[in-house]
């Protein structure tokens, strides 16, 4: 899960990293009101939308950048009017673009330098890695790709925690000395227990700013949660934007189902994660290009196979579907029945090729041969694979 950049204030706020102060708005009025909070001081306008490279980005009508310097409340009001309800598009958003539904207008800061701060979960060595640069700001990619070694990684111990001289380290290596370093050791260690606490996969700030004023700040904030942990974070479900999300998988997530949308056209319904894994490559193996990862689980409940067959055929690119099951704890008569159920509901307006094996599988063939559905049944992954992809390019 991930959260807007005015969200990542208010953890910055409780957790004692220090950043301008912001506020959101949705429409050129508050973003004007938002702008008189702050009189008397330089601002900033930045859309709000889970994706970095804003500043660089270009509205499809033609509108340049998603952050802006601006002066004053009639500005805010103005450069809200040109982002709002428009489409940015960045280099992480794709060609489609994010819809910017708010705003953030800020306090603006001057800069003396920017700098790069993460905060990952390394899977090699299973611990979290801080990643610093002194090339912080807007291209941070090209520094990666160029200059590899203008970045700095120190290892955490999980148990340990952030020790004192792992924080001089990365102060020493930033070149930042003095009462500087000292704000900047106080920001790293709140940040990182922000990290450990709230259960982030990862945590991004970029730029990090000096002022010319000897202040040390936090400009931008780009935060992942792990989905796995939110359940002990209610406050922070509580911030979670479904209309930043794939619709296709917010509905998954309803059912508690395994679900990643792709851009192919032939959608998969499949019990265990590697066999969903294997039945997206045997599907390209053959030809075709699968629609979604889609794993209903072990324990899956007719309900479930429901919403997922809809979630599938809700799916306008999608031209055919392959259900590839194999019932080892699943009861294959329940994904039929899920099936049958749906197809009602919805009718069946696509090929559909089943391939069940496994525990109760009988009683699932009779299910789906009862109900007069024009399902073509296949008898090994293969075999199925290849007739969804025949059925899909016929
Ligand atoms: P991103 O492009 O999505 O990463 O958005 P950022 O929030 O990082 O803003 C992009 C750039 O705008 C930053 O790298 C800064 O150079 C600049 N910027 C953002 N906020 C301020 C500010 O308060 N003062 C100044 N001078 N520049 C800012
Ligand atoms: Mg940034």
């Amino acid at each position: 899960m991930n959260i807007h950049e005015y969200q990542a204030k208010e953890l910055f706020d409780q957790y004692g990293v220090p950043s301008p102060k912001g506020k959101v708005a949705s429409s050129p009025e508050e973003a004007s009101a938002a702008a008189e909070e702050f009189a008397g001081s330089k601002l900033v306008i930045k859309a709000q939308v889970h994706a970095g490279g804003r500043g660089k980005g270009h509205f499809k009508n033609g509108f340049q950048g998603g952050v802006h310097l601006i002066e004053s409340p009639a500005q805010a009001a103005e450069y809200a009017g040109k982002m709002l309800n428009e489409t940015l598009v960045t280099v992480q958003t794709g060609e489609a673009g994010r819809l910017v539904r708010k705003v953030m207008v800020a306090e603006a800061v001057d800069i003396e330098h920017e700098y790069y701060l993460a905060i990952l979960m390394d899977r090699a060595t299973s611990r979290p890695v801080i990643v610093a640069s002194t090339e912080g700001g807007m291209s941070i990619e090209d520094v990666a790709h160029d200059t590899p070694e203008k970045i700095m990684r120190q290892f955490v111990h999980p148990l340990l925690g952030l020790q004192g001289y792992e924080i001089r380290k990365i102060a020493a290596g930033l070149g930042l000395s003095g009462d500087i370093a000292k704000q900047f050791a106080k920001l790293l260690k709140n940040l990182y227990s922000l990290f450990i606490k709230c259960d982030c996969s990862m945590l991004e700030i970029n730029p990090l700013v000096t002022t010319p004023d000897g202040r040390v700040l936090a400009l931008d904030a780009k935060f992942g949660f792990d989905d796995n942990a939110l359940f002990r974070h209610p406050d922070i479900v509580a911030m979670r934007d479904t209309e930043e999300e794939d619709p296709r998988e917010v509905a998954a997530s309803e059912f508690d189902l395994n679900y990643i949308g792709l851009d192919g056209s032939i959608a998969c319904l499949v019990n265990g994660a590697g066999l969903a894994m294997a039945t997206m490559d045997i599907i390209k193996h053959y030809g075709g290009e699968p629609a979604n990862f889609l794993d209903v689980g072990g324990g899956a409940s007719k309900e479930q196979v429901t919403a997922a067959f809809k979630i599938i055929l809700g799916d306008p690119n999608v031209k055919g579907i392959l259900i590839n099951i194999f019932g080892g704890i699943m009861d294959c008569n329940v994904i039929a029945e899920g099936v049958v159920a749906a197809a009602k509901e919805t009718g069946l307006p696509l090929p559909l090729v089943v391939r069940l094996e496994g525990n109760n599988v009988d009683a699932g063939k009779a299910t789906l041969a009862a109900s007069g559905l024009n399902i073509e049944a296949a008898t090994t992954m293969a075999d199925g694979a290849e007739k969804i992809v025949a059925a899909v390019s016929a």
